[in-house]
């Protein structure tokens, strides 16, 4: 059975580079049947915080990630991974080392001089020599073969065992360092397949030495290069502003982003759209790309406003509603608000590629009459519009049925009989019922108003 897992050190937001990792690993356990696993690293005490996770589980919550099983935590597991490390030690695969940070520090320019990575002289010095009460650290005896990694996205990657120093597995404190932890975690926990990104590569090539070493069977390492931004530079994790969060509230939805996500740095022949169905059937390891990717806000747009027109209606509707405080804090959370949205949805939804914008194209709807309106919305409002106002007040008084076709129908006739042009109805028209907002063809807009508001609004600007 395929198990993965998602493996965030709690430093920190859930950055965009990690949700997609995520993602991924998510994918993959999902098109196998197979197990999906969070497990939060935590081992350094000093960086790793509450809030980091409590943000990271939403993040993951809020994308819809959802992990098989309890969270793991790593730090909780140290007693197991000294455990490990005492095998290693019995084995004779690793040892005790006794230099100071001082003598580290001369012997690691010295094998850098070399060209090669340190070496402990307390690989072959007995311990007994060491004087009594000197503190330790716990190194793996870095072995004297090349180092193979064969990487489901980098291909096979070869390192010389001079490029891998004696690594420490224990610190003096008796704490394990992250690439014994990891290898311990996900041997016990059964994982088979890694995805992350490709600044581990090198810990790939160290932690398969440890796997060799402890007579473990290996992962399957897939490795993906890291997302680059529009400039084409590195993506940092410091960059609080893309956190998943940060996507939530500029007006993304999860599915919109997960999606964006998938195709940065996974592709599928040329198709951009994938319901959750279609992204974990065709999800293998294949599509991965071995080109970094570059984050591009226009195809996040592009996606996301596919998945706002797919999006039920109700739904929009609530997820919208932060939004439209935002723009004006007068619009109410009314039913009357509600039902309006509600009935306008199928058209505006369209017209939008996130809920931000989802609000100011439904703004035309709530705002509040009457409008004080200025400068440019109150332009096409002359002495001579407000009076053709008023003629058209009273002949849409009169209208029957208020529905969309029936008005389109009586504004061009009421544009024949003015003998104008249909724009010296339309403008003052769309002044008086959107006050300059953002809004479909009049005749909808009137539609979704409902005769009573519309009928207002134009009272409202008529002369
Ligand atoms: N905790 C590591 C990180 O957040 C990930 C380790 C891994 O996936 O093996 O970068």
């Amino acid at each position: 059975p395929i198990r993965t897992r998602f493996a965030p050190s709690p430093t920190g937001f859930l950055h965009i580079g990690g949700a997609r990792t995520a993602l991924f690993n998510w994918l993959f356990a999902r098109h196998h049947g197979g197990t999906f696993y969070l497990r939060i690293e935590d081992t350094d005490r000093a960086r790793s915080t509450q809030a980091a996770i409590d943000a990271i589980l939403e993040g993951l919550t809020w994308l819809g990630l959802d992990w098989d099983g309890d969270v793991v935590s790593q730090f909780e597991r140290a007693p197991r991974h000294v455990e490990v490390v005492d095998e290693l030690l019995a084995a004779g695969k690793a040892f005790k080392c006794y230099c100071t940070t001082e003598e580290v520090q001369v012997l690691r320019d010295q094998a850098f001089a070399e060209g090669r990575a340190l070496r402990s002289p307390w690989r072959d010095r007995p311990a007994s020599e060491a004087p009594a009460g000197t503190p330790f650290v716990v190194r793996f005896r870095a072995p004297d073969s090349d180092v193979v990694l064969d990487d489901a996205v980098q291909g096979t990657v070869r390192w010389a065992a001079k490029e891998f120093d004696d690594l420490i597995l224990l610190r003096s404190d008796g704490s394990p360092t992250y690439n014994l932890a990891v290898v311990v975690d996900d041997h016990d926990m059964g994982i088979t397949h890694i995805v992350r990104g490709d600044d581990h590569l090198v810990n790939g090539g160290r932690q398969s030495q440890i796997y060799d070493a402890l007579g473990w069977d290996r992962p399957v390492f897939a490795h993906v290069p890291l997302i680059h931004g529009q400039d084409g530079k590195k993506l940092s994790k410091r960059h609080g502003a893309l956190g998943a969060e940060a996507y939530r509230d500029m007006g993304y939805l999860p599915e919109g982003l997960r999606n964006y996500l998938l195709r940065l740095g996974w592709a599928h022949g040329d198709q951009e759209i994938f319901s959750d169905e279609e992204a974990i059937a065709a999800f293998t390891l294949d599509g991965l790309n071995k080109a970094p990717a570059r984050m591009d806000l226009d195809k996040l747009n592009h996606i996301n406003g596919h998945h706002m027109a797919r999006a039920a209606d109700v739904r929009l509707v609530e997820l919208v509603m932060p939004f439209l405080d935002v723009l004006e804090d007068r619009i109410a959370d009314t039913q009357i608000t509600r039902e309006r949205l509600l009935a306008a949805m199928p058209v505006l939804k369209t017209r939008a590629a996130t809920l931000e914008e989802l609000a100011r194209q439904s703004y035309f709807l709530l705002r509040p009459r009457p409008f004080r309106l200025e400068g440019k919305a109150a332009k096409p409002l002359d002495d001579e519009a407000r009076q053709r106002l008023y003629r058209l007040f009273t002949r849409l008084s009169d209208l029957d049925g208020w529905t969309d076709e029936a008005l389109a129908a009586e504004l061009k006739n009421f544009a024949e009989a003015e003998e104008v042009g249909f724009g010296k109805v339309g403008q003052p028209l769309r002044a008086a019922l959107t006050g300059g907002a953002p809004a479909p063809d009049l005749s909808l807009v009137m539609a979704f108003l409902g005769r009573g508001e519309a009928l207002d609004r134009i009272k409202d600007q008529m002369m």
